[in-house]
């Protein structure tokens, strides 16, 4: 429905015509425009991971969250997957960090060792812990008890 390259911003007119209020949408792309991370040294889950972290805990705080299947997911899945992860990393560990991984892929210096780095974990170390947290919730979504 969209795509970024080179600084200009191209947006499906059908499906703009059908949803006029996917600000969503923009902000993610907006975000690529702002990244220019050399490609070479940042995986494109993380530039897409950081470009739907910005839409949704910036722009879209109080948007629904895909629920994740920590059997199956891996912060490598990219977008809302990856954001939500960052997000959870940064309250548990770094409040900065999306910002410092942010200016590490703008300068092309951008490794996995960073988030060890920033957080004295792994990256596998850190999904372990947050595949716990989501293992650990209810799922509230499939509950169908009527309300009293
Ligand atoms: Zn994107």
């Amino acid at each position: 429905m969209a795509a970024t390259g080179g600084g200009t911003i191209s947006i499906n007119a059908i499906y703009v015509r059908r949803a006029t209020n996917d600000f969503g949408m923009v902000i993610h792309e907006l975000t690529h425009v702002v990244q220019s991370y050399h490609r070479g040294n940042t995986p494109g889950w993380l530039t897409e991971g950081i470009a739907d972290y910005i839409r949704l805990s910036h722009f879209e705080p109080q948007a629904r969250r895909p629920r994740i299947n920590p059997e199956k997911a891996s912060y490598t899945d990219a977008y809302k997957t990856t954001a939500i992860f960052l997000e959870w990393v940064e309250k548990k560990c770094d409040e900065q960090l999306v910002k410092k991984l942010n200016q590490a892929a703008r300068e092309g210096k951008f490794q996995i060792e960073l988030f060890k780095d920033y957080t004295g974990k792994t990256m596998d170390e850190l999904w372990a812990e947050f595949a716990d947290t989501l293992r650990a919730k209810p799922n509230i979504t499939a509950t169908n008890s009527p309300a009293k």
